[in-house]
């Protein structure tokens, strides 16, 4: 599309320019400017004082070098990142993703999101995201461990629970939290919520594992009701088996679905009886391994090598919780030929522009990112209010707190949609509701 505003155009050009290579990154720029246009034409003095051009470009990018040594005695060198994007309304907050495919553009790309995520929870957190091309699959526990203590000692320098507090991602789960904090707490002599994510005996909070999943499922719970459907009696399909797939599987079997399919990079699996999730729990969070096991308990399911073909499967429901760009054209092609009424995303980006618009065109239901998956870091900010409090809410606490603010999300995001000539256009009303508190955050403190 070409951009109406020239401004626009050209902060666009400009982006390109200044960050070669980054295809990602320019992704995530463009979708979110070009649902700005009808915002700058109301709203001119954004672009005149400046606003958008600020926020396309991080406050702070940190890269760094990771050695580290292996179980032979071998020394390993790894890339890190953290970008700490934007603070007008709050420390930086965002995950940090361990996976051989890190580089800085899928750093800035999530970054950036990040921030309009944040600000759509209502909680007052910035945005940042950071990782490495370190790959923690096949790697032993020591070694996993020697690599997050030397990734933390150059961290630790340029974060704090005020300043920056990073969470889990791809590859970051509750093992890698754990080796990361306790870093930080001996380099530091501090016990803070500097990270979340924790575990529940040393200041993490309940239901943060489940939040991303289920707050994916509340969303779309609320997007389906507000169409006059739910979840009950639907089949559903979930990309990936890593945290937020699994809790999304928990949650939509929960509220009435029967989930049929879950992959990983190597290939996926399809259970026409529903997926039994104990079994998966038990293979991808305790054993570590890949989940195609699944089928050698349950040896009616199929196995299916390659991730793509998941999207062939019929369903009413999709829900992309593995990686970015996961769902083309072709795939959405695909779901809508076989009758998918909603998609709700639980991955970052996983699908293209391409495949937005042909959702988008066909009348499917379609729950962009930014504002579905954005319960995992709306408990990150809960948990860091029980830090400061030094106090913990129960798990129905915390979960009916996720599930008022998934709600609220959608409720806000459907309005700007309406508001700004959109209705029904879930991926602009979330990029306009959350700009509209980072940018006036920013007009108030001028050109800083
Ligand atoms: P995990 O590492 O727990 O799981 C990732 C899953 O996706 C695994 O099954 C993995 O398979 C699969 N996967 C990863 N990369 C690829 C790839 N290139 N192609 C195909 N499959 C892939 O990560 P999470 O569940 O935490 O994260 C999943 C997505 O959700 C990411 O986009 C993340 O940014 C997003 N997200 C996560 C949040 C959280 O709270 N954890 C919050 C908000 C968003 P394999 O094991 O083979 O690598």
């Amino acid at each position: 599309m070409n951009f109406k505003n020239q401004k626009l155009a050209d902060i666009m050009a400009t982006v390109e320019k200044r960050n070669p290579g980054e295809p990602e990154f320019h992704q995530a720029v463009r979708e979110v400017l070009e649902s700005l246009e009808p915002v700058v034409e109301k709203h001119p003095e954004y672009l005149e004082k400046g606003i958008i051009e600020m926020l396309v470009e991080p406050e702070r990018i940190i890269k760094f070098r990771v050695p580290w040594v292996d179980d032979n005695g071998k020394v390993q060198v790894n890339r890190g990142f953290r970008i700490q994007f934007n603070s007008a309304i709050g420390p930086y907050k965002g995950g940090l993703r361990f996976h051989p495919s890190v580089y800085e553009g899928i750093i800035k790309f999530l970054g950036f999101e990040q921030i309009f995520k944040n600000s759509l929870t209502g909680l007052p957190i910035g945005g940042g995201k950071g990782g490495s091309d370190f790959d923690p699959k096949g790697k032993s526990d020591a070694e996993v461990m020697r690599f997050c203590q030397s990734f933390m000692t150059e961290l630790c320098k340029h974060i704090s629970a005020d300043t920056d507090v990073p969470a889990g991602d791809i590859g970051v789960g509750a093992r890698e939290i754990g080796y990361l904090f306790g870093q930080y707490k001996r380099i530091k002599n501090e016990f803070t919520g500097v990270l979340t994510g924790k575990g529940l005996t040393y200041g993490g909070s309940l239901a943060r594992k489940e939040a991303t999943g289920y707050g994916l499922c509340y969303f779309v719970d609320e997007m389906l009701r507000d169409n006059g459907s739910d979840f009950v009696g639907k089949t559903v399909v979930v990309s990936g088996s890593g945290n937020v797939a699994i809790y999304a599987t928990e949650k939509a079997t929960a509220l009435g679905a029967k989930v049929v399919a879950l992959s990983d990079s190597n290939g996926y699996i399809y259970d026409k009886n529903g997926i039994d999730l104990d079994l998966v729990k038990k293979i991808k969070e305790v054993e570590r391994k890949r989940i195609k096991e699944y089928v050698t308990v349950h040896t009616d399911a199929e196995y299916h090598e390659g991730c793509h073909g998941i999207w062939t499967i019929k369903c009413d429901v999709a829900l992309p919780c593995a990686t970015q760009n996961e769902i083309d054209a072709e795939s959405a092609a695909i779901l809508v030929g076989n009758g998918v009424k909603a998609v709700g995303e639980g991955a970052n980006m996983p699908s293209t522009p391409e495949a937005i618009e042909i959702f988008q065109k066909n009348g499917v239901l379609f729950a962009p990112a930014k504002a579905s998956n954005a319960g995992g870091v709306a408990t990150s900010a809960l948990e860091m209010s029980q830090n400061s409090m030094r106090y913990s809410w129960t798990f129905e606490e915390v979960d009916s707190k996720l599930k008022a603010i998934m709600q609220n999300i959608y409720k806000n995001a459907s309005k700007a949609a309406e508001e700004y000539g959109m209705k029904g256009n879930l991926v602009a009303g979330a990029n306009i509701a959350g700009f509209l508190k980072v940018a006036d955050s920013m007009m108030a403190y001028g050109v800083v």
